[in-house]
């Protein structure tokens, strides 16, 4: 470490859990963020100040003025520019911290990425809003044995959960299945920025632990948070499941492109995003985004209008998102309104 280095980490290496060996590993570590939303920009703002060596962050969004009362890196410039959320958040940990290496890709993380984007990382932090994206995380994750931070906010209410492969439950040891039909959504339910923090940080928490050499203090357990009524509640993780097909038997669907839900191009600046077989409620579904926009459901189909955007929703969860030809920003806008 220079002296500039032991300067500036200076109140983080008389921690003790931390301390000088500590900093050192972290200078030297990689962490990839997926997601830079709000949960993602925190993490990697914390990361950086932190001092890990490497960031890789990864978002497929473009920054829009209802994303900046909880997207911590982001200002009203990025908004009116639309710029990429990844760049934006790049540029901002170059002024933040010049010293260490931030990339930030543009793209949606897929299975034909996810080697070249999350290979190098010592820890995956979710900063993600949708379980496909979540299941293609903790498959990588498992079969290559890279520990990675589950968290999720939405309204008031998160969850956090650190996955260390080998030793604690996966996601899928959890959650079997993704949910079931539409889910709330920050765009549908809203969200406190306050609980973005309060998860981020118990996920920053987890990965620094483990980017300074200190895994085995990573607690196997699932921690919930009700940020407006004030309640935090952490119980132990559930065991391995020896059945799991994950961590288990070790079959890695999602790593095989032909099983994530393509995003399909059908004609000229609309994109068919393909969910596999999800029921969704539209009844349910129109009355969560009519104030968001003109909303108008029937038994085959919803049609939302959310400039300049036209979504149509299908009963089996299949969508035509009309106003794009980027699949990563159909996605995007599906994972937003559906959930
Ligand atoms: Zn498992």
């Amino acid at each position: 470490m220079t002296p500039a280095e032991r300067l500036r980490y200076s109140r983080q290496i008389l921690f003790p859990g931390i301390g000088e060996r500590g900093q050192e590993a972290l200078l030297r570590s990689h962490a990839v963020v997926v997601g830079c939303g709000a949960l993602g920009t925190f993490h990697a703002a914390a990361l950086a100040r932190a001092g890990v060596g490497a960031l890789t962050l990864i978002d497929r969004d473009y920054v829009e003025p209802s994303n900046l009362h909880r997207q911590w890196l982001f200002e009203e410039a990025d908004a009116a520019d639309a710029m990429p959320k990844a760049a934006a958040a790049a540029r901002r940990l170059a002024a933040i911290n010049s010293t260490i290496e931030v990339r930030g890709v543009v793209a949606d993380l897929t299975a034909s990425n996810a080697a070249e984007l999350l290979g190098a990382a010592a820890v995956i932090l979710d900063g993600t809003d949708n379980f496909d994206t979540r299941y293609l995380i903790n498959d990588f994750a498992v079969s290559r044995g890279i520990p990675w931070i589950y968290g999720g906010a939405v309204a008031s209410y998160g969850i956090a959960m650190p996955i260390i492969p080998g030793r604690t439950a996966c996601l899928r040891c959890v959650y079997p299945h993704p949910p079931a039909g539409a889910q709330p959504t920050c765009e549908t339910a809203g969200v406190l920025n306050v609980l973005v923090s309060a998860v981020a940080s118990l996920q920053v928490a987890d990965a620094l632990k483990i980017l300074c050499g200190c895994a085995d203090a990573v607690r196997a357990r699932i921690t919930t948070i009700d940020i407006w009524n004030g309640g935090i509640r952490q119980i132990d993780a559930p065991p391995r499941d020896p059945e799991c097909p994950t961590c288990g038997r070790r079959e890695f669907p999602y790593l095989e492109e032909s099983a994530r839900a393509p995003a399909i191009l059908c004609g000229r600046n609309a994109v068919q995003v393909h969910e596999r077989t999800r029921p969704i409620d539209l009844a349910e579904l129109e009355s969560r985004l009519a104030p968001l926009g003109q909303a108008r459901a029937n038994e085959f189909a919803l049609h939302f209008v959310a400039e300049p955007y036209e979504l149509t929703i299908f009963a089996d969860g299949r969508a035509i998102v009309k106003g794009t030809a980027d699949p990563a920003i159909a996605r995007a806008l599906y994972a937003k309104y559906v959930g």
